[in-house]
């Protein structure tokens, strides 16, 4: 099972197998919630870091655009 190092607490956390990049893990040890950040090797990120960070914003919608006003059946 792959480990990482709680930044928090130093001590050794745990990865399961089947997570993924952006993956929130607690700490056993302080209890601290943590980030997967990266996976070769193991990388984790205490989560309050990320409070304000908008980047990974996974539910995106990309709306259809209502191409109501495109002018290709209009002839001028
Ligand atoms: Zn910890």
């Amino acid at each position: 099972m792959p480990q990482g190092t709680c930044p928090e607490c130093k001590a050794t956390v745990h990865v399961d197998e089947d997570a993924d990049k952006g993956d929130t893990i607690e700490c056993d040890e302080c209890g601290a919630v943590l980030r997967l950040v990266g996976l070769d090797p193991i990388e984790l990120d205490l989560e309050s870091d990320y409070e304000d960070d908008e980047e990974d914003d996974d539910d995106y919608d990309d709306d259809d655009y209502d191409d109501d006003d495109d002018g290709r059946d209009r002839y001028y």
